[in-house]
């Protein structure tokens, strides 16, 4: 089983000394790897990321959402341009994961629900950006996002029927309990839907602050995990640090952790110990 955690747990952008700060926070969190956001490919030096992982003996995946001027279903020409830079950039730090809003771009509402033909241009897309991963050795994630984030995706059953458009055997769901607490009947339900379809779960907060303070039903979360035999990341999504255009679409505006050390040190405590009173640990 591998432990991980996101970036903004420590920063919100990826410049050399924030990067530092947070693949040095995971190491010393004891963490497996750390998920580094991908918002502007063409600023991110692969080169140096990767020498930093290997430093501190730390492995990274990938996540995004799409950029305004490239999203999904609007622009898949861009959108695909995009996401195979990105995918350069994700094999040259030696990861073998990207993953997100990969389908969409956060925060773009366009008022009126999804129609087939959106669902197919974005298959379509993520159908080419899957092959192209498969050659560089990565898997390719799809996150459902709450309602107000983003019109495309909101639950497992979503993410599943997208999955099943894309067709390509290295995707895979990636939930959160963040968006899972807004958008779905139960924890463990949806949990059991996707079975060995889920790759991954950002283990987030109702308020997206420490876990443990807020509303989510972790034990049943974990019991799900332990009932598929989840092999898939575990992964700490707490938002300390924002990106500027992160916290524009998930409309984060409170401090809701506090102490960022106590968030690290509480959190993962509190998430190791669920996971391992429900038998996930072993
Ligand atoms: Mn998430």
């Amino acid at each position: 089983m591998e432990f991980g955690a996101h970036a903004f747990v420590w920063v919100g952008d990826w410049a050399p000394a924030s990067a530092r700060k947070a693949v040095a926070g995971a190491a010393a969190a004891g963490l497996d790897f750390l998920e580094i956001p991908l918002l502007r490919p063409e600023e991110f030096s692969a080169e140096e990321t990767r020498r930093m992982l290997s430093d501190h003996g730390i492995g990274a995946t990938f996540s995004l959402g799409l950029p305004a001027e490239a999203a999904l279903p609007e622009r898949p020409r861009e959108a695909e341009d995009f996401l195979l830079r990105a995918l350069d950039q994700v094999a040259a730090t030696g990861s073998d994961r990207l993953t997100g809003v990969v389908y969409g771009s956060l925060g773009l509402l366009p008022g009126r629900p999804p129609t087939e033909t959106d669902y197919e241009t974005v298959a379509a897309v993520l159908r080419r950006v899957a092959a192209a991963a498969g050659d560089r050795g990565i898997r390719l994630g799809i996150e459902p996002v709450n309602r107000y984030e983003t019109f495309l995706v909101n639950t497992t059953a979503q993410g599943l029927a997208l999955l099943d458009r894309i067709g390509a055997a290295n995707s895979f769901l990636h939930l959160d309990t963040y968006h899972m607490n807004i958008e779905e009947e139960s924890f463990g339900q949806p949990i059991r839907e996707a079975g060995d379809r889920l790759g991954y779960i950002h283990l987030s907060e109702s308020h997206r602050g420490t876990p443990g303070s807020g509303t989510v039903d972790w034990d049943n979360t974990f019991r799900a995990l332990a009932a598929i035999d989840y092999q898939g990341a575990l992964v700490l999504e707490s938002f300390v640090a924002l990106h500027p255009d992160i916290a524009r679409a998930t409309c984060m505006w409170r401090d809701v952790v506090g102490n960022p050390a106590t968030l690290v040190r509480d959190g993962l405590a509190f998430l190791h110990e669920k996971a391992a009173a429900a038998g996930l640990l072993r």
